[in-house]
Formats: C-alpha cells, sequence, structure tokens
C-alpha cells in the first residue's frame, strides 16, 4: 500500500513537471508569430515581450534550432513601416528656351486663318452686289449683312450710301469691278489716320513700357506672352510684369510663357497683392537690367466695378512715378460683339488706350468690329489673335484683313 502511494506521488510529480515544461515550450511559438514587432521594439518594451529568464531563453535556444522560421499571420499584420517624410515640392522643369520666328509677315502667314472665318460675310456681300439690279431690298439686304457682321449701324449705313452712290456712276459691272469697288470700299472704313505701329523700342536710358488692359477671358495674359515672343524674335530683350494679382493662375501662365523665351517675369509670391506694386517692382526692374521693353499684364476684372477699374488707373499712375507708358493695350475679344464694344468704352474712360488687340478672330465670323471699335474708340486696331497658338498674334494690316474678307 506504502508503495502504490509511493507510485502514486511520483506518477503526479512527473505529470507536473511536464505541465510545467510544456507551458516553457509554448512560449517562443507564441513570440515568434510576430517577429515584426520584436525587430522594431520601442525601447523600454523590450524587456516585457522577452519577459523571460535564463531558463527560458536556453529552451527558446533549443527551440529555434528545430523549428522552422515562423511565418507571419493574417490576424496581426506586420506594423507599417513608418511613413516617410513628406518630399519636398520640386519645381516642374523649365521648359527649354525656344527661338520665337520674327513678327514680319505673320498677318500674311495667318491670312488663311482669317478668310476661314471671315470670307462668309465678304462673298455674301459680293454675292448681293452682284445681282443685275439693285433695288432697295437689296440695298437692305447688303446692310443687314454688314450689321450682322458687327460693322455697326452707322457704319453699315456709310458704307451702303457710298456703294450706292458708285454704282450709279459707274453703271454696268463686271465681277472683278464689283469686288474691286466693295474693296476700296472696306479698306477705307478700316483705314484710320492714326499710326498702327506699336511702340516697343527702348528709349534712351529707359525701356518701353506697355500694358495690356482689359476684361478676364478676353486674352490679356496670352497676348502678353505671345508679344513677349514676336518681340524676343525680333530680336529685343522683354521683362514680364505679373500684375494681375487674382489669379495666381495668371501669374504662372505668364511666368510660363516668359521662361520659354527666356524673358524674366516679376510676380508677387502671394495672391490678392497691390497690382500696383508689382507693375512698379516690374519697371524699376525694368530699368535696371536695361532692358527692351517691360510688358505688364493686369487685372481683367468686370467694368462694372468702379472701384476696380479706379485700380487700373492706379497702376498706371503708379508705373508712371518711374517711368512713361509707352501703349496702353485693350484686349478685346472679338466673339463678345455689342458686348465688348461697352467694355471698350468703359476702360477707355479709365486708362488712354493706346491701341486695340483683337483677339480670336480665328473665331468668329464678325470681323466688322475692326470698324466698329476703332470709330466707337478712335484708336487703332494694333495686334490681332488669330489662334491659341504661340505664334498667332499678328500686327493688324487692313489690306490683308480685306482681301481675306473678299476671299482673295
Ligand atoms: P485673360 O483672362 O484676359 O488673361 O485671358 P487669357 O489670356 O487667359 O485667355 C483666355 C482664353 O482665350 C485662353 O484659353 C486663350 O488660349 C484664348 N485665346 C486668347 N487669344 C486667342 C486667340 O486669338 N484665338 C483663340 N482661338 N483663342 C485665344
Amino acid at each position: 500500500m506504502a508503495l502504490a502511494y509511493i507510485i502514486l506521488i511520483v506518477v503526479l510529480g512527473v505529470i507536473a513537471l511536464l505541465g510545467v515544461g510544456g507551458l516553457f515550450l509554448l512560449r517562443p511559438t507564441a513570440r515568434r508569430r510576430f517577429p515584426q514587432r520584436e525587430t522594431r521594439a520601442v525601447p523600454g518594451q523590450e524587456a516585457d515581450t522577452r519577459g523571460g529568464t535564463a531558463g527560458t531563453d536556453t529552451l527558446e535556444r533549443a527551440r529555434e534550432a528545430t523549428l522552422p522560421p515562423a511565418v507571419p499571420t493574417q490576424e496581426a499584420p506586420p506594423a507599417p513601416p513608418p511613413a516617410a517624410p513628406p518630399a519636398p515640392p520640386v519645381a516642374p522643369p523649365a521648359p527649354p528656351v525656344e527661338k520665337p520666328p520674327p513678327s514680319a509677315g505673320r498677318m500674311v502667314r495667318l491670312r488663311a486663318r482669317l478668310a476661314r472665318s471671315q470670307s462668309g460675310f465678304g462673298s455674301a456681300l459680293l454675292t448681293l452686289l452682284s445681282r443685275d439690279r439693285l433695288d432697295d431690298e437689296t440695298w437692305d439686304e447688303i446692310e443687314e449683312v454688314l450689321i450682322t457682321a458687327d460693322v455697326g449701324v452707322s457704319p453699315s449705313r456709310t458704307i451702303v450710301e457710298d456703294l450706292r452712290t458708285k454704282v450709279k456712276v459707274e453703271g454696268a459691272r463686271t465681277p472683278e469691278e464689283v469686288r474691286q469697288m466693295l474693296r476700296t470700299e472696306l479698306l477705307a472704313q478700316v483705314e484710320t489716320a492714326a499710326s498702327r505701329v506699336l511702340r516697343t523700342q527702348r528709349h534712351e536710358g529707359r525701356p518701353a513700357v506697355l500694358m495690356m488692359v482689359g476684361v478676364n477671358g478676353t486674352g490679356k495674359t496670352t497676348t502678353c506672352g505671345k508679344l513677349a515672343r514676336a518681340l524676343v524674335g525680333d530680336g529685343q530683350s522683354v521683362l514680364l510684369g505679373a500684375a494681375d494679382t487674382f489669379r495666381a493662375a495668371a501669374a504662372d501662365q505668364l511666368q510660363t510663357w516668359g521662361q520659354r523665351v527666356g524673358a524674366e517675369t516679376v510676380r508677387s509670391d502671394r495672391e490678392g497683392a497691390d497690382p500696383a506694386s508689382v507693375a512698379y517692382e516690374a519697371v524699376s526692374q525694368g530699368i535696371e537690367a536695361e532692358v527692351d521693353a517691360v510688358l505688364i499684364d493686369t487685372a481683367g476684372r468686370l467694368h462694372t466695378k468702379a472701384g476696380l477699374m479706379d485700380e487700373l488707373g492706379k497702376v498706371k499712375r503708379v508705373i508712371e512715378k518711374r517711368t512713361a507708358v509707352d501703349e496702353v493695350l485693350l484686349v478685346l475679344d472679338a466673339t463678345t460683339g455689342q458686348n465688348g464694344l461697352r467694355q471698350a468704352r468703359v476702360f477707355a474712360e479709365v486708362v488712354n488706350v493706346s491701341g486695340i488687340v483683337l483677339t480670336k478672330l480665328d473665331g468668329t465670323a464678325k470681323g466688322g468690329i475692326v470698324i466698329a471699335v476703332q470709330r466707337e474708340l478712335g484708336v487703332p486696331v494694333k495686334l490681332v489673335g488669330l489662334g491659341e497658338g504661340p505664334d498667332d498674334l499678328a500686327p493688324f494690316d487692313p489690306a490683308t484683313f480685306v482681301d481675306a474678307i473678299l476671299g482673295g
């Protein structure tokens, strides 16, 4: 019996030993499930994770020698690597500097584009004028075609009266004579006594200064860029002033235009800065750098806001504290018709407009606006925009324009 007790105690002792040993054997497996956590342990938490004694370490080493390498399981994914510090913003690489073509002959090069948009109105006039009998009704139709092409009511009437007189005097007409007669009449309406020469030449000790004004979206910034390009193509050095400080995108756009032809752009580093001070700074830098021409792009807020229009006057006055302004170019969108004319009137009241840039003539059949706007403001159209391409800006030439209207 005593022997039986002894055997029982020994058996229990062995079971107890095996149990404790089993516990130690299980622990390393649990730890190896999270190997990542172990290697990335934050100092101070390492003792907790390891949490064992010399004895358990020995057992672990024994297990490690026999166990296959543990694989991380789905239920506890490894901690993500620490987020990399945000990369510093990388400035887009400056576009390569191009060598733009000179401005001479551009209007002729772009004549096909002009003819495509304008010859509809020219051919309608030629057809009507070629009728055998030119009765009152036909003359009314001719006047209507002119008005529809934005020539304006009063100039349209003048043209019709002039043509009527000629037809009466000259009698029967060949198609070529009709064409010639209309050409002469349109040219007389398009030509003005004022010079169309754009004053971009450097003066003794100072650059030429040109300001671009007009309502948003008419193409001021694009025109500044295209003009800078044309001037560089003609061998001049140019500096751009981004005084449209209300749209950061406008300054970016201008800077890109400048970079393409190696022209510096003066701009503010914050939106809404005082446009007059940017313009002043641009002109000052232009004087210092001895460039040939400084082109100032301005904000084109709606002309109905009197205060904002006053601001434009201020930009000009502030520039004039430094130097004279050679040109104030009013940029008008040819597709806006009568609305464009209203804008022109208001701008002309605020600043002394010296020339008109008529943009988007490629996108409208209403080229008659050239006649209307010149008459309205008494200033000549000096440049025309004939597309979105970088070289689609041309000095305005009346003969080329009229020939394009007549499909010649
Ligand atoms: P801003 O607000 O007056 O500075 O106008 P932008 O220079 O930003 O031009 C407005 C839009 O008109 C742009 O998409 C230009 O590409 C476009 N644009 C400018 N000039 C011409 C042009 O002569 N023809 C055509 N088709 N688009 C033009």
